[in-house]
């Protein structure tokens, strides 16, 4: 069988921070005992099929991998997923498993559901462009389990040119070897978007280099060396404080508890424009990149050519 291409929807950090923390605790080493794939809302099309293949041989698999995005078992299953804010659930032993139901005209609405052998359940709530869930087989035994990265991902799953997670990954080196490759990009594509080093969320890189004193749309070869350590290291700081829960985005969690934000960012949205820069009370404004828009301040970031 030729080897496939493994489709992610990997959540942007700083939220996957927390869902990954969660699932990995609620999933790994438990049996599955059965599944099921039931369309609960009937919308004008669909792009996830009313079956999915494969998914109903689950039941006897072991789960040895789970994170935000993937769900890995002993035989070689691989769930690759992608859900909204909500939209990943887990249930203890006894608890009523009620999934939100989201209705949209224009997309049927799945629930995907995994039960355990202790009792316990993981739910997916599946609808539009922006959620996915997909299985995929992947040969288990070409993995080389001394090479599995501290963050302890199989390297068969896809992942970001530098993982944040990953304290060998995320280190200066690698991230000035990432950013001379294309250094005529701007520095914000350099970092976030699709095209970025890491798997963060627009908000919070562009507060990353507001802290930075760096302009989004700054060509990442006209930064110099200090700039881009303290471009790292401010990064670096507040990757580990979200992991250390010193600081929490408002998410909802795998128990369907909102939590809400605690010491966290300014996350610079559209919410802000206008607003107050955190820094030097200067308004913030926006400027286009990478296909949206970017918020900064006019005081503090000054764009270098
Ligand atoms: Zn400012």
């Amino acid at each position: 069988m030729p080897e496939q291409k493994i489709e992610a929807y990997l959540p942007a950090a700083p939220r996957s921070i927390f869902l990954e923390k969660q699932i990995k605790a609620a999933l790994e080493g438990k049996i599955i005992i059965e599944t099921s794939w039931e369309k609960y809302f009937t919308g004008k099309y669909s792009w996830h099929g009313d079956h999915i293949e494969g998914f109903d041989k689950l039941p006897s698999h072991t789960v040895i991998f789970a994170d935000a995005s993937f769900v890995l078992t002993d035989k070689g299953a691989l769930i690759s997923f992608g859900c909204m804010d909500g939209g990943l659930r887990f249930f203890q032993k006894d608890e009523t498993v009620s999934l939100p139901k989201i209705s949209k005209s224009e997309s049927h609405g799945y629930h995907a559901k995994i039960f355990f052998g202790d009792g316990s359940c993981c739910g997916f709530v599946l609808y539009g462009w922006a959620t996915m869930f997909k299985l995929y087989d992947v040969n288990i035994n070409r993995v080389d389990k001394s090479k599995i990265s501290k963050s302890e991902k199989f390297p068969f799953l896809p992942k970001p040119p530098i993982d944040v997670n990953d304290d060998e990954d995320f280190t200066l080196e690698n991230f000035r070897k990432w950013l001379s490759i294309n250094p005529g990009a701007n520095i914000i594509e350099n970092c976030a978007t699709a095209k970025g080093a890491f798997k963060i969320d627009n908000p919070m890189m562009n507060y990353l280099l507001l802290v930075s004193k760096i302009h989004p749309r700054t060509k990442t070869r006209a930064l110099d060396d200090d700039e881009i350590k303290i471009l790292f290291e401010n990064t670096k700081q507040l990757v580990n404080e979200y992991k250390s829960g010193t600081r929490v985005c408002d998410h909802t969690d795998i128990y369907g508890k909102t939590e809400p934000a605690h010491n966290d960012i300014t996350r610079m949205t559209a919410a802000v424009l206008g607003k107050p820069c955190p820094i030097c009370g200067a308004s913030v404004d926006a400027t286009p990149a990478a296909g949206s828009k970017m918020y900064f301040c006019p005081n503090c970031q000054k764009i270098k050519k």
